[in-house]
């Protein structure tokens, strides 16, 4: 667990059983020992044939843990529940969900479910943002707010407006000057009072990677001049009671409680001010930024960490506020965040299988027989190099050897490429240099895992702003690993590689995998750990690779500690074709036609090249490994 720094970002969610498997907590630190879910036989139970009893699904898988959503949610909601009591705090803490951060349907719905009786809330960023906001809201807790923010069009202000009409807690938040008339001309054509917020852009700026929406040139909010203007607005429309909320948003993974504290203390001060000015405040809106310690260092200095918990973030929240209000004799506003990262990146694992991984050195041909039985080929000069190498390894001198052999390398390639040496003289070179390379401990000792997964559709983030997640063996961690690898994907990409890790390692270290020559076979699975906020939304259909198979998986007091509650299959190659607006009905009858065009089969043969063509569609897009194939047949 050490060596994967698993005790470090693991608590209160994820550790090592004696079995030297993963097991989730769950409940987290309240979790009891027999209600642990050992992960891998969550992963033997959904990917095993039907016909042993399993549910026959492909990897990569995620696998959602609904128990440790709720308990994140609760957790938050008493964090800042202890805080508001022990610092005598006189008003509440009413969270909303930012649904950009998973927008999964079963994902949105239980965080409604789980928060209605903490009245948490949605908040949404675009129009399919906001109906599934509505929709999901309906059944969540009346008091619930509905925060709207985001560019806005007309159509988008309408549908918030409408929202209100449905009696859910809308609260329209200003990001840019222009929206505000909108808000104020289409309000009054629909008859609906709205509840305004205004989003500032504070001075207060965090310099990390997330911080890029935060300071004076942030993309989002109102200055102090365009906050001015909007109040001198709403009063002349006879609407300044309309203003009730104040957000603010100072960027993902805030670093340290005193960068939060100092912007909210910021926003606080702006907050009172609209008090001064007449408005109707009663909320204020802290944004996102509660952060993860994703390599558990508790370090200021890097996006991978932050410098405090939960508990600490709240207090720091409600101080903040608390100092301002008190000192300008302003009534508590009700406290409202809008963490996204903190609530659902611990609740989803996506497993992944390594299919092969790379022979630890590449076979050299025998120095002496390859060499000596392609003699004839080679130049005077390259015999001489040949000659000068073996007599430098003779006298044990490795360095010379080495500079013979690249020497002769380099000229053969050129000869290779003239055309006047052979595929067999080339390699019985390359054969000659790895062997002397090996002999200097020269090669690289590190392997490639090939992994049945694509990185742009399941981490996106690591390829496009290098973010770092655990990625860990989620069994065998009982034994030593004997290698250290890299994980390579399946896109025909080279960009398609995990090689940082956490601790700011550059290899992995991983067990041997049984199997064939250079380890190949499968059978060995990997779990990438705190990814279930952002990656799902980011990810693309690069080489047309789609989204993983979804399970959900609730702890029970049954036999095995868990039931799988759900499961949603990922995208068939026929899906993902779609798309692209290609159709795959109309490919697939096209090509049975040209089959029947080719037509010199039996029957029996056409009619199995027919569902071996129709099967494709239906299919995953991933590698079937030997455990899934006959699965996949029988399914299709
Ligand atoms: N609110 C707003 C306005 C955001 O832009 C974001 C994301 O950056 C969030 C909330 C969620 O932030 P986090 O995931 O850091 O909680």
């Amino acid at each position: 667990a050490s060596l994967y720094r698993i005790d470090r970002w693991g608590p209160p969610y994820f550790a090592v059983n004696s079995s030297g498997n993963i097991v989730v907590r769950p409940y987290g630190a309240d979790t009891l020992p027999h209600q642990e879910i050992d992960l891998m036989k969550v992963v033997k139970k959904v990917s095993e044939q039907k016909s042993a009893g399993g549910l026959g699904l492909q990897f990569p898988l995620i696998i959602r843990f609904p128990d440790v959503l709720k308990n994140r949610l609760e957790s938050l909601q008493s964090a800042f529940d202890y805080a508001i009591h022990s610092q005598g705090y006189e008003s509440h803490y009413q969270g909303v969900y930012p649904v950009k951060c998973n927008q999964d349907r079963f994902v949105v719905e239980d965080i409604v479910e789980f928060g209605s009786s903490f009245r948490f809330g949605l908040e949404a960023g675009s129009k399919p943002e906001i109906l599934l906001s509505m929709s999901c809201l309906c059944r969540g807790s009346p008091e619930a707010f509905l925060i709207c923010n985001g560019y806005k069009d007309s159509e988008y202000i309408s549908l918030a407006l409408i929202a209100r009409k449905l009696h859910l807690n809308t609260v329209i938040v200003i990001e840019q000057e222009e929206e505000l008339d909108l808000v104020i001309d289409i309000s009054r054509k629909l008859l609906v009072r709205p509840v305004i917020g205004l989003r500032a852009k504070l001075r207060t700026k965090h310099s990390g990677h997330f911080g890029g929406t935060s300071g004076e040139k942030g993309k989002f909010g109102l200055t102090t001049i365009q906050i001015l203007r909007a109040v001198r607005k709403l009063e002349q429309a006879g609407m300044l009671d309309c203003l009730q909320l104040l957000h603010f948003h100072i960027g993902s993974q805030i670093p340290s409680t005193s960068l939060l504290a100092d912007g909210v203390g910021e926003a606080a001060q702006i907050y009172c001010e609209l008090v001064r000015l007449g408005a109707d405040m009663r909320v204020i809106d802290i944004g996102g930024g509660l952060g993860i310690d994703y390599d558990g260092s508790r370090s200021t200095e890097s996006d991978l960490s932050v410098g405090y918990g939960l508990d600490e973030y709240a207090a720091a929240v409600v101080q903040a506020v608390r100092c301002v209000c008190d000192r300008k004799f302003v009534k508590h506003p009700v406290i409202c965040s809008e963490s996204g990262r903190a609530i659902v990146s611990h609740h989803s694992i996506l497993i992944f299988e390594a299919v092969s991984a790379t022979a630890a050195n590449t076979q050299p041909m025998s120095l002496g027989l390859g060499f000596q039985y392609l003699l004839d080929g080679f130049t005077e000069e390259d015999r001489a190099d040949y000659a000068n190498v073996t007599a430098a390894a003779v006298r044990g001198e490795l360095e010379t050897c080495l500079l013979y052999s690249d020497q002769l390398k380099q000229r053969c390639v050129q000869q290779f490429k003239e055309g006047s040496l052979g595929l067999e003289h080339l390699a019985a070179v390359d054969g000659v240099c790895d062997i002397v390379s090996k002999a200097l401990g020269a090669t690289d000792p590190v392997r490639t895992y090939h992994v049945n997964l694509s990185l742009f559709t399941s981490i996106p983030d690591f390829w496009a702003i290098g973010q770092i997640f655990p990625i860990v063996p989620i069994h065998r961690l009982d034994q030593r690993p004997g290698v250290r690898g890299i994980l390579s994907d399946l896109t025909c990409d080279s960009d398609g590689k995990v090689d940082k890790f956490i601790g700011g390692e550059s290899s992995l270290p991983l067990h041997e995998m049984g199997g064939g020559h250079g380890g190949n076979g499968g059978g060995y699975y990997l779990g990438m750990f705190l990814g279930g906020a952002y990656e799902e939304a980011l990810g693309g259909l690069h080489n047309l690779f789609g989204g993983p198979n979804v399970v959900r998986v609730s702890q029970s007091d049954g036999p095995h500690s868990f039931a799988v509650t759900r499961v949603v299959p990922g995208p068939s190659c026929g899906d993902v074709l779609r798309a692209m607006q290609h159709e795959p009905e109309l490919m697939f009858e096209a090509l049975k036609h040209r089959a029947e065009e080719c037509g010199h089969e039996d029957e029996i043969a056409s009619a199995a090249l027919e569902s071996g063509l129709a099967r494709s569609f239906h299919s995953m897009p991933y590698l079937t490994t030997a455990a899934t194939v006959t699965c996949a047949m029988v399914n299709s």
